[in-house]
């Protein structure tokens, strides 16, 4: 419970560019196909944009052809928490970050095995860590 972080709105909105305060704090969406990791296939770890928080792994990244980055499954289930959402006169499930509560994107029942979950993120939301690759180029 004590390792949240909490910040204040200030500090959020000097913490996080606009885009990223808008989606994290303001549980905003990005406009599909907009977003830098949509198309991306680098391999690493899509930490918290908000709190360094690792979250996902490009392993379990898919093309869902939705325009967002989308992932069938969190690195542990405990890196997110998952509530329901009753906006837009639809109900859904939020997913957001355990550690800080940011705002990252919903969860839907119809991704791909072997969870048949799609985690529908917005980029603004996470920041990739690539791997190093194994070959140098000296
Ligand atoms: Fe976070």
């Amino acid at each position: 419970m004590s390792d949240k972080i909490i910040k204040t709105d200030e500090e959020w909105r000097a913490k996080l560019s606009s885009e990223a305060y808008h989606v994290c704090r303001e549980k905003g969406t990005e406009r599909p196909f907009s977003g830098k990791y949509n198309d991306c296939k680098d391999a690493g770890i899509y930490h918290c944009a908000g709190c360094g928080n690792e979250l996902f792994s490009s392993e379990t990244k898919f093309d869902s052809g939705t325009g967002w980055p989308s992932f069938w499954e969190p690195l542990t289930p405990e890196k997110v928490i998952l509530e329901e959402d009753r906006s837009l006169f639809m109900k859904r499930i939020e997913v957001m970050c355990a550690k800080c509560d940011s705002h990252l994107g919903h969860v839907f029942e119809d991704g791909p095995a072997p969870t048949q979950q799609r985690f529908c993120l917005n980029s603004a939301s996470l920041d990739l860590e690539s791997q190093e690759k194994s070959a140098s180029n000296g």
